[in-house]
């Protein structure tokens, strides 16, 4: 069975030469489909339609693209379940997850179309500025930035594709999507969605191949005016020095904190961190990793969360009642498993779970672990919370700013003056009092600092980042 992967000028191609890839179920093996890979020349090739397209979608007027986005939304919709079967197959998270990422594919389209609709420019105050009079009119338009680059990864392979195509395609923008080569039947099916929605021809292009070897010349390629990349730290870092002169938008890795102060509800705690270190078998950039727990209240804590992190049911990802499934290969399982066997080996505890069974890996606690260690500072993305345990309130926030990482940070407290100092101390794009990391709404802003990223998502942020804000001046003759 073989699947197009290659979309250039509204047409999926295979050439006679075309090299294939079989796309495998992370829990059985079995073969879900085989993709067509592009090459260079493919690339080159969707780049220069590409150019063709975004004239085409900037000439043509906003209703008419919200029009074609909303009816994208509606299909989108419609195919819901079968896009959660595919998600959950092929990249391994369990159903009932894939459910819930598909059912936020046509809300995120929708989401796009409006803000696309809302892009209201400024009028200039010139007569305010010393020297200038009445003579002159201001005002910015908005006009699209031309050709996006969207590169994305394997764990959320429906809502990361849509937090750029959407606001992409409704900025006005052509838009050339490189997926991850483990989740590329999610894309596929969801450019689907767009073509049958009407989207003209050359306005999206899809390319599946190796992120090194295509990934590179996208992101170099002059022709691209802006590159959007959500992944690992190294590959975003990597992008940073070889994109050029253009618009850059990165999404990376991250270490995220939790703070369990004694001022803590320790069962909304518990609760909180049993779904959020664990969802997506820890395969989530905002995953709770590092859990910082104040002395006096960690051996009631640790009581409250390990019966609810022992209740975690993983298995068949395909099963209505798995809660947790794979790793998304079989070497990241045992890339988890080793750094959980290297954190025990040098002091750690293991409280309970970090079984590895081929691509399951049962939810781990690992106590007893230092801040500086590379288990708590550097991305796990697997199904382990650290445990750290913290003098004060003071240290914990030390602690929690001890990693190059700043994308999501949680603290627990029912203290008013704990909640406000964390607000304003923890180093993080995005903080949340009485919750884990592991919470999104598709509207709000959302984006790391430091070594997590550059820039912000969520759809109204990432219209405007997609949008060129042109400045004009109308001067008259005196
Ligand atoms: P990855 O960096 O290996 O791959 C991401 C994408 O980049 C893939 O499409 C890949 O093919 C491509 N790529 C690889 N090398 C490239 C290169 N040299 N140039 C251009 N593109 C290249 O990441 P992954 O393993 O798919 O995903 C996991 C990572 O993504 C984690 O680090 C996670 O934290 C991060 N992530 C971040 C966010 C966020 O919002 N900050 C969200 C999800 C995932």
């Amino acid at each position: 069975m073989t699947t197009p992967g290659l979309l250039i000028n509204g047409s999926w191609h295979q050439g006679a030469q075309s090299a294939l890839h079989t796309v495998r179920s992370p829990y059985s093996g079995d073969p879900l489909g085989e993709i067509v890979l592009a090459t260079n020349a493919d690339v080159d090739k969707a780049l220069d339609i590409a150019c063709e397209g975004a004239k085409t979608w900037r000439n043509t007027p906003a209703h008419q693209r919200t029009a074609i986005l909303l009816a994208a939304a509606a299909i989108a919709d419609e195919r819901s379940e079968a896009l959660a079967q595919t998600i959950s197959s092929e990249m391994g998270k369990s159903i009932r997850e894939a459910r819930g990422e598909a059912s936020r594919a046509g809300e995120i389209i929708r989401l796009s179309a409006f803000e696309g609709s809302q892009r209201y420019g400024d009028s200039l105050p010139l007569d305010a500025n010393l020297g200038t009079g009445f003579d002159k009119i201001g005002f910015t338009i908005a006009q699209p930035v031309g050709v996006v680059v969207a590169i994305t990864p394997f764990n959320y392979p429906s809502l990361l594709v849509l937090h750029k195509v959407g606001p992409a395609l409704a900025a006005g923008n052509a838009v050339i999507l490189k997926p991850a080569l483990a989740a590329p039947l999610t894309a596929i099916a969801l450019v689907q969605c767009f073509l049958d929605a009407g989207l003209p021809a050359g306005v999206i292009g899809l390319v599946n191949g190796s992120g090194s070897e295509l990934g590179g010349q996208l992101v170099s390629d002059p022709r691209v005016n802006k590159v959007s990349f959500t992944g690992s730290t190294p590959v975003g870092e990597n992008i940073t020095r070889i994109a050029g002169i253009k618009r850059l938008s990165l999404e990376l890795g991250a270490s995220s904190p939790v703070i369990v102060t004694r001022h803590a509800d320790l069962e909304q705690a518990a609760h909180s961190i049993s779904l959020g270190g664990y969802v997506n078998a820890g395969q989530v950039c905002i995953a709770a990793q590092r859990i910082i727990v104040e002395e006096s209240i960690h051996d009631d804590f640790l009581a409250a969360l390990i019966p609810k992190v022992e209740a975690i049911t993983i298995g068949d990802p395909l099963k209505d009642d798995t809660m947790v499934g794979t790793l998304v290969t079989e070497n990241e399982a045992i890339r988890v498993e080793s750094a959980i066997e290297k954190a025990v080996a040098d002091g750690a505890v293991l409280i309970t779970g970090g079984q590895r069974n081929g691509t399951l890996i049962s939810p781990a606690i690992v106590g007893n672990v230092s801040g500086d260690h590379a288990f708590a500072q550097e991305e796990l993305f697997g199904p382990a919370v650290s445990i750290t345990q913290a003098k004060d309130l003071d240290h914990a926030f030390a602690l929690a700013n001890s990693t190059r990482y700043g994308l999501g940070a949680g603290i627990f407290t029912q203290d008013h003056d704990e909640s406000i100092r964390a607000m304003r101390e923890i180093d993080s794009g995005v903080v949340h009092i009485n919750w884990t990391p592991l919470w999104r709404a598709d509207l709000m802003p959302y984006g790391g600092i430091k070594s997590s990223g550059i820039g912000k998502e969520g759809v109204r942020t990432t219209v405007n980042e997609m949008t060129e804000w042109k400045t004009v001046i109308m001067h008259s003759r005196v």
